[in-house]
């Protein structure tokens, strides 16, 4: 549709395009919600802890009244655990507003911000918002994201250049970049150009993988570092995420953003799960046992998948580009819900989230036979 109305570089976004609700899929193939199987959206398959719920619970009697616009009991709870001051922290509408009001804050039209191919959607469609010219670097050939090749893109932008985004891990290609190769980016990418380091998935890195982001957001005043409740603490639903960031960047943040961002039953349930360790260590586990399962599949089916550092992996389902979309209307006809990323330029292949052991198990039955035929 084209449209007289609004700005150009408002009219050419594409919308985003999410895992299909359950209730949506039962509706168009008459098919029993309770039977249906989502393993499309990257959610927590244990759901919300029941900490959280309870807590939500407990907030709900004070609906009446608006939030805590400055969310003082959440900052004060993820304050200590992270060792910053509350002020370098922006509680966001899910981590999604946090690198929207980044991209606000620093880049306008015709600006340049920087990521790379086959990362979070998200990214070109808040450097569209604002008008800036989304470039996109090609990924390395195991589909990560290549830094020295985004840092010499940054660096050709030169002053158009504001904003970087870079996540660890990707989704959809659940590639991990080694604290060693962030760190030189940190520091060869010019100061004046904002880096975000989008985590969503942090919480789902092995051991071995870990390292301390919160280290780099004191040593650089021009890095946001993002991550959410919707993963690893099972808040999906309730839309709360936060930046750190030192007190330049959080205030120009906390200039834009709406007032009230973060709702009331949002916050008292993500105080509840980010102390709820014992949950936590529960999404760890059955996200790793439920890693080996499909990864142990899909090498009998002699697929290939990528390596994922988070809660999903991606697989190709074939070698013609309407591969991924053919396997998943199949899926999706026996109930079974998983992200084509064909909007990824990746039209071979298919997202599925990590889930309980029996939802793999349905997932890995339907796909083996689906894929014999
Ligand atoms: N970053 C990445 C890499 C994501 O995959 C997602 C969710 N799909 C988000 C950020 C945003 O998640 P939320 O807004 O639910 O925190």
């Amino acid at each position: 549709m084209t449209s007289k109305l609004g700005l150009k570089h408002i009219q050419e976004i594409a919308p985003y395009v999410g895992g299909r609700p359950i209730s949506e899929v039962a509706r168009e193939y008459g098919l029993d919600e309770s039977k249906i199987i989502k393993l499309a959206s990257n959610e927590n398959p244990l759901g919300m802890p029941k900490s959280a719920h309870d807590a939500m619970l407990a907030a709900a009697n004070d609906l009446g009244r608006y939030p805590d616009s400055n969310g003082f009991e959440l900052k004060k709870v993820l304050s200590a655990r992270l060792d910053v001051p509350a002020d370098w922290i922006t509680l966001g509408n899910g981590s999604n507003d946090i690198l929207e009001l980044a991209a606000r804050a620093v880049a306008q039209f015709d600006d340049a911000i920087i990521f790379s191919r086959h990362a979070f959607a998200v990214y070109p469609l808040a450097s569209q918002a604002v008008g800036a010219r989304a470039v996109e670097v090609a990924p390395t050939p195991n589909y990560g994201h290549d830094l020295p090749a985004m840092l010499k893109a940054t660096q050709s932008a030169g002053d158009k250049a504001k904003l970087v985004f870079v996540a660890n891990p990707n989704n959809p290609t659940g590639s991990y970049l080694t604290p060693a190769e962030i760190e030189s980016f940190l520091q060869a990418v010019p100061s004046n150009v904002v880096v975000v380091l989008d985590e969503a998935y942090n919480e789902y890195l092995a051991p071995e993988q870990r390292y301390d982001a919160i280290a780099w957001v004191k040593r650089f005043p021009n890095m946001i570092l993002s991550r959410s409740f919707s993963k690893a603490y099972g808040l999906a639903g309730l839309r709360i995420g936060y930046g750190v960031a030192q007190p330049e960047l959080t205030d120009l943040l906390n200039r834009i953003r709406q007032p009230f961002n973060v709702n009331s039953l949002a916050q008292a349930a993500a105080i509840a799960s980010f102390q709820d360790h014992a949950f936590l260590q529960k999404g760890y586990e059955v996200n790793r046992a439920g890693y080996h399962q499909l990864v142990k599949a899909f090498d009998e089916m002699g697929l290939t998948y990528l390596p994922s550092a988070g809660n999903f992996v991606l697989v190709k389902v074939g070698e013609d580009d309407a591969a991924g979309a053919r396997v998943n209307l199949v899926l999706l006809k026996r109930g079974i819900i998983v992200r084509p990323v064909g909007n990824y330029g990746l039209p071979q292949w298919l997202r599925i989230s990590i889930g309980l052991p029996e939802e793999n198990t349905a997932f890995i039955n339907a796909f083996r036979e689906i894929l014999a035929k």
